[in-house]
């Protein structure tokens, strides 16, 4: 069983029209709490999204979210459907980006196919999406552990940040499984989970051990 819920969208700089809410369904086993905290990781990723457009939009060359990407990533920077070649990480985040809008967008509008929040009980994944290639059709659906959704001990940005890479992969961006480290999947998540701020020695599994 499913029930709707929704999501504020920010009112970002993009240069196109922006639906109010986007729409999730979600499986009803989650509890009010857990549900609260998903529409919360939700807002997490949809204002770091703001704030990229917003930078720009002050005037800012590149947003902090692709000065962070541009430093630390190196591979597969395009997703499958994009067929020019990314200079670096920065053109890359800023495509990222305009892919999300794109999602945000044909979820909003109800272009796309309805977003489903599927139920975990536990497991060694905390939110998962499947490979997509297409972000103008595909769902922003994703499976959620419940056991890590209800973890205190973990920050919101933190699964802010594993909620946003399992859009990635929904987005159409891939890597090698387990591997992260200067993947453009992996280190964009990582950089929205540090903040944009610069690695430090704190190791990539302390980060990586939330992505799928
Ligand atoms: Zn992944």
């Amino acid at each position: 069983m499913y029930r709707k819920i929704q999501v504020s969208v920010p009112d970002a700089p993009v240069g196109e029209g922006l639906p109010e809410f986007m729409t999730f369904y979600i499986d009803t086993r989650f509890t009010d709490l857990q549900v609260r905290r998903f529409q919360l990781l939700a807002g997490i990723v949809l204002a770091s999204w703001d704030s990229h457009y917003s930078e720009l939009a002050n005037g800012e060359e590149r947003s902090r979210y692709q000065e962070c990407c541009n430093k630390y990533a190196r591979f597969n920077l395009a997703p499958v459907w994009f067929e020019e070649k990314l200079a670096n990480g920065s053109a890359a985040a800023a495509v990222q980006m305009d892919g999300f809008t794109t999602q945000i967008t044909a979820n909003g509008f109800g272009r796309s196919a309805k977003a489903y929040i599927m139920y975990q009980k536990s497991g060694s994944s905390t939110i998962k999406g499947v490979n997509a290639s297409d972000p103008e059709k595909s769902s922003l659906s994703v499976t959620i552990n419940a056991t890590d959704l209800a973890k205190t001990s973990v920050s919101d940005l933190f699964l802010a940040g594993s909620l946003q890479h399992a859009w990635l992969h929904r987005e159409g961006y891939r890597h090698p499984a387990g591997k992260y480290t200067s993947y453009f999947a992996g280190e964009a998540s990582m950089c929205l989970m540090r903040g944009n701020l610069n690695k430090t020695s704190t190791p990539a599994s302390f980060y990586t051990q939330w992505l799928d």
